[in-house]
């Protein structure tokens, strides 16, 4: 089962999101299994991921915006790419690059960041774009403000959200071959912005309450949670052990049809609009050299093969064609 909670805390400027991914997440581990040029992933590859799917789907709830999020780390180590999509309706696919061995201990600069090059970069691309619009792109490094290698990809984030979005954000991740889950908690944006109950918290109010003593309070609550609570723990004990102080407002869970699911947006047409973009002479190469144009999907094990037919089909004019054709996009 996998389901989104969203939160508020009545009165004060802060908001909150608990994500626990079941079988979206597994799903993710059972296809990269069963792709035999890769097996499974190494175990601390397998928590990193699942980490990183569980912010991703944190952030994607955490925001107003109608397209796909990607969250991905570009590595300097063993593991060299990492990427999460997560499209608006929480349909999510992740898939990572391991090109060298992964010790069974390894931290998240032995994989990612071995000589400070890593970086994670959060893409927010929109369903509609103006011609020529470009997705929204930031990227930070895998260290901190003192040059420190970051070991716990929830800094990564955080680090992120206060340089790029200005916001306060406590998170805490976790996963293992079963679960991807994570807390968030956020401080609400001074002015203007409408919390999720769709109230605004005001200037005025923001004033009487002082300085963001709430959000540090509730935060450090927050960071108390244990790794092994989060794996473990349905999301009603989380948050009633942690908050049992604190006036929660609850929201309908996005379970069930609306819930998190696994979903590839690979297709035969995208890969077609792929090859046309290698060129005619390129794709022709390649069918000269392996007598089809095989591509697989990392993200899904989708396998699209292309043979010399469907190629110069790809290829032709799309007046050539006789009216009974098949035409391809
Ligand atoms: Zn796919």
């Amino acid at each position: 089962m996998s389901e989104i909670h969203k939160f508020l805390f009545e009165g004060l400027p802060v908001r909150g999101v608990l994500v626990r991914l079941g079988g979206a997440w597994t799903e993710i581990l059972r296809r990269r299994a069963a792709n035999s040029a890769t097996g499974s992933y190494p175990l601390p590859v397998q928590n990193m991921l699942g980490e990183m799917v569980a912010a991703a789907t944190l952030m994607q709830s955490n925001i107003k915006f109608n397209g796909s999020l990607i969250l991905q780390v570009l590595g300097d180590g063993p593991v060299k790419l990492a990427v999460v999509e997560v499209q608006a309706d929480f349909g999510l696919r992740a898939t990572a690059t391991v090109t060298g061995d992964v010790p069974l201990e390894a931290s998240l600069s032995q994989m990612i960041n071995v000589n400070n090059q890593g970086k994670c970069a959060i893409t927010l691309d929109p369903q509609t774009r103006f011609p020529g619009q470009q997705p929204y792109q930031g990227v930070v490094p895998l260290v901190g403000d003192a040059r420190e290698k970051l070991e716990k990809f929830s800094d990564v984030l955080e680090h992120y959200m206060l340089q790029s979005e200005q916001l306060d954000t406590t998170l805490v991740l976790a996963a293992d071959d079963k679960v991807a889950t994570g807390l968030l908690i956020q401080r609400l944006p001074l002015e203007g912005v409408g919390n999720l109950a769709g109230s605004r918290v005001s200037l005025a109010h923001e004033d009487e309450i002082g300085s963001n003593e709430h959000y540090k309070r509730i935060a450090l609550l927050a960071s108390t949670l244990k790794r092994e609570e989060l794996l473990t723990l349905d999301a009603d004990t989380i948050l009633r052990r942690l908050f049992w102080e604190e006036k929660l407002l609850r929201f309908a869970p996005l379970a069930g049809d609306s819930a998190p699911h696994f979903s590839c947006t690979c297709s035969r047409e995208r890969v077609s609009r792929m090859i046309l973009g290698l060129g005619a002479d390129e794709a022709q190469s390649i069918i000269s050299e392996r007598g089809e144009i095989e591509v697989g999907c990392d993200f899904c094990g989708a396998h699209y093969r292309f043979d010399p037919i469907d190629v110069a089909r790809l290829f032709r004019v799309p007046g050539d064609l006789p009216p009974s054709s098949e035409t391809v996009q």
